[in-house]
């Protein structure tokens, strides 16, 4: 038998996410657990693929993405927040979200250096921090608002900071940051050589006619921020993983050094595919209303429930509190409830390092009527 080498990430298991769709799959459970809608995605998106793909275009990229791809998302950004990225030195093209993250911390957090994430946090920050030997300085926000004291962040910042994430909207609270979030950051990293990685994979789905506040709309922080996004939740095409990290060329410059050994490049007639498709801004313009609805769906059903209902200003995840209807934590609800009632959701605490437990568990509502129904039945029995 060969000795195994330490391992690099010794506290990490398997995501939650994986965790959670398994335990739903064996109990035959409705799977409100990891975000991904259960519905196709347009017919015209598919066609654009099958298209280009019977074309001929299915050799490698260019390393940083498609020109026309990159084109169309530089357009989006500069309607939406008035921001300008240069398609082919500012905007790369990524297997998702989560290799943008990967590759923005991997790029540059090296050894001891301090990075600042805000709890209840997505779930692969903190390790890949950890795996370029950096260190996690942590902000828990609490339910049932997730408000975030900005003080208190201030005084979490020191001169070994290199970088703070943000998630905006948040997954798994849903909370969306105000101006008055975005005006105090830019207190905190005045003059200084701090770096942001702002996850905005959810920018789209943002409710009751509130703006996404981008990062990209204020110069002060978008000269610093590495923006990441998702393709994945814009089109419902989470299994195509692709996304993209709009960043200052100099920050680019330095991101592809790590992403051409990392993936070299991405899925070429999806990249094409989704050129075409979002020449029409009608395509994801209209997501918030779309999502809205199934959020109203849901919160109303649920509303004569013992279940409390936290706010939802965006995300397709809507939080529940359950202390009325049990004393388990919220890993053990959550096994209960797939298991029990077959609806299977996330723990809130499986986003916090410490296991933070306030009974509060995630619900995915991107989901067809039909789901969202059967899992309001089942929640009401409790
Ligand atoms: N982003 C999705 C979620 O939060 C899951 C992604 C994953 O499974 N890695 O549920």
């Amino acid at each position: 038998m060969i000795q195994l080498p330490l391992s690099k990430l010794s506290n990490v298991g398997t995501t939650i996410f994986s965790q959670m769709t398994q335990l739903a799959n064996e109990n035959e459970a409705i799977n409100l657990s990891q975000g991904f809608p259960d519905f196709m995605p347009d017919l015209e998106l598919l066609n654009w693929a099958d298209h280009f793909m019977k074309e001929g275009f299915n050799q490698y990229a260019p390393m940083g993405g498609m020109m026309s791809l990159k084109e169309e998302i530089a357009r989006k950004i500069e309607n939406s927040h008035q921001a300008v990225y240069h398609p082919d030195s500012e905007i790369t093209i990524t297997a998702g979200g989560t290799q943008a993250i990967f590759t923005a911390i991997a790029t540059f957090v090296k050894k001891d250096d301090e990075v600042i994430i805000f709890e209840p946090a997505y779930d692969c920050y903190e390790p890949t921090v950890e795996l370029f030997g950096g260190i996690v300085k942590r902000f828990e926000m609490r339910a049932p608002d997730y408000e975030i004291n900005w003080n208190k962040v201030r005084d979490l910042v020191s001169e070994n900071t290199k970088m703070i994430i943000l998630n905006n909207p948040n997954n798994p609270s849903g909370r969306v940051l105000k101006e008055n979030d975005l005006q105090e950051l830019i207190k905190i990293v005045k003059g200084t050589s701090i770096l942001i990685l702002s996850d905005e994979v959810y920018e789209n789905i943002v409710f009751d006619g509130k703006q996404h506040l981008s990062i990209c709309r204020y110069p002060e922080l978008k000269d610093r921020t590495l923006m990441v996004a998702s393709f994945g939740k814009l089109f419902h095409v989470t299994g195509w993983k692709i996304g993209y990290c709009a960043a200052p060329k100099i920050l680019t410059d330095e991101f592809r050094k790590i992403h051409q050994f990392n993936v070299f490049s991405v899925n070429t007639p999806i990249q094409l595919a989704l050129a075409e498709y979002m020449k029409h801004e009608e395509h994801y313009k209209q997501l918030n209303r779309f999502f809205q609805e199934k959020r109203d769906f849901l919160r109303q059903g649920l509303a004569g429930t013992s279940f409390e209902l936290l706010d939802c200003e965006g995300t397709y995840f809507q939080a529940l509190r359950y202390d009325k209807i049990s004393d388990k934590n919220d890993f053990d609800f959550a096994r209960e409830l797939t298991v029990t009632h077959k609806v299977a959701t996330v723990p809130f605490s499986s986003f916090y390092k410490n296991k933070l437990n306030e009974n509060v568990i995630r619900l995915c509502f991107a989901k067809k009527q039909e789901t969202l129904e059967k899992a309001i039945e089942n929640l009401s029995r409790l």
